[in-house]
């Protein structure tokens, strides 16, 4: 099956600066895929870059399995970058026929977009009535005008309020169960974590880590405070091997999965250890991105 997003080393220049730095990243079919990074660390230009806004300087994307720009492709894809422009007093479903009639496609998919986006009922209204979430769900109607298979949202909760925000990651959900795969870039952590299965983090025009939400918090540890310590750290030795048992402030971190909890419980109590406290730990997400972003990533959301 063809990716729907491939690019390698993909890199533009302006002047002196270079604003995408040999990125390469794959988008994998059926996904939400969450583009996450500081404002200013590259992630429109290389959304431009895989529509074929903008020309690369260097490196290669792969659309849908064809070059950036070839009408086959994009007849497929769907995007909303940097707002879509739509006329202020006309309704809402009055855009979306002009749109359709520009791009060529039936007048009977307004309705069906409409409803996708959950605007059906407000959709005689004048577009300049619309709050910025309503205005922000008319520009992904538009984008799924033409029924595509990947969608491409440039910061789609970029000035929504936390309801605005909840509405576009239900509709985010909605179209990925639908099957449609998303691209969706972000600078809020928060927003990305709760929608997306897989996520390329940028900064500073370089893709620093590319996996899953739970792979980048790596594995979670159960940390045991338990009465005599030592004979506590003897048995879970015995269990789990050395390498798996640390000893970090008076108690003992293990490197296990959350469901074997009641089983080392079980075994520390059969072997006459007190155990106090026995909990899940996982790494704090928040730190792993500012690491990998040095600081620069937008803590809200
Ligand atoms: P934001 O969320 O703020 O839009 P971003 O991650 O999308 O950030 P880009 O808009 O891709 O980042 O910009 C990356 C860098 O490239 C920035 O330093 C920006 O100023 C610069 N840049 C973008 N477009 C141009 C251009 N046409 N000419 C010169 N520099 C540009």
């Amino acid at each position: 099956m063809e990716l729907p997003v491939e690019t390698t080393g993909l890199t533009k220049r302006y002047g002196g600066l270079t604003a995408v730095d040999g990125i390469s990243l794959t988008v994998r079919p059926g996904e939400v895929y969450g583009f996450l990074g500081p404002n200013g660390a590259g992630k429109t230009t290389t959304l431009r870059m895989l529509l074929g806004l903008v020309r690369p300087t260097s490196g290669s994307v792969r659309l849908l399995g064809r070059p950036p720009g070839a009408p086959d492709g994009l007849a497929r894809v769907g995007a909303l970058i940097e707002g879509p422009a739509f006329y202020p007093y006309l309704s809402g479903r009055e855009n979306l026929r002009v749109l359709a009639r520009y791009a060529g496609v039936p007048a009977r998919r307004v309705p069906v977009v409409l409803e996708q986006v959950d605007l059906a009922a407000r959709a005689g209204d004048r577009y300049a009535t619309y709050s910025l979430g309503m205005k922000q769900r008319l520009g992904v109607a538009a984008a799924l005008l033409k029924d595509p298979r990947l969608l491409i949202l440039d910061e789609p909760t970029n000035g929504l309020d936390p309801a605005g925000m909840a509405e576009m990651r239900t509709l985010v959900r909605r179209l990925h169960v639908a099957g449609c795969t998303v691209l969706l870039s972000s600078h809020l952590l928060g927003e990305v974590q709760q929608v997306c299965d897989r996520v390329g983090v940028v900064s500073r025009g370089r893709l620093v880590a590319e996996s899953t939400v739970a792979e980048l918090r790596g594995t979670a540890t159960l940390r045991v405070v338990a009465e005599p310590l030592d004979d506590a750290a003897a048995r879970a030795r015995a269990l789990l091997g050395a390498d798996r048992v640390r000893l970090v402030d008076g108690a003992l971190d293990l490197s296990v999965p959350a469901e074997r909890a009641s089983w080392i419980n079980a075994e520390l109590v059969a072997a006459g250890v007190a155990v106090s406290e026995l909990r899940a730990r996982e790494r704090d997400l928040e730190q792993v991105f500012f690491e990998l972003t040095e600081g620069e990533l937008t803590h809200a959301g």
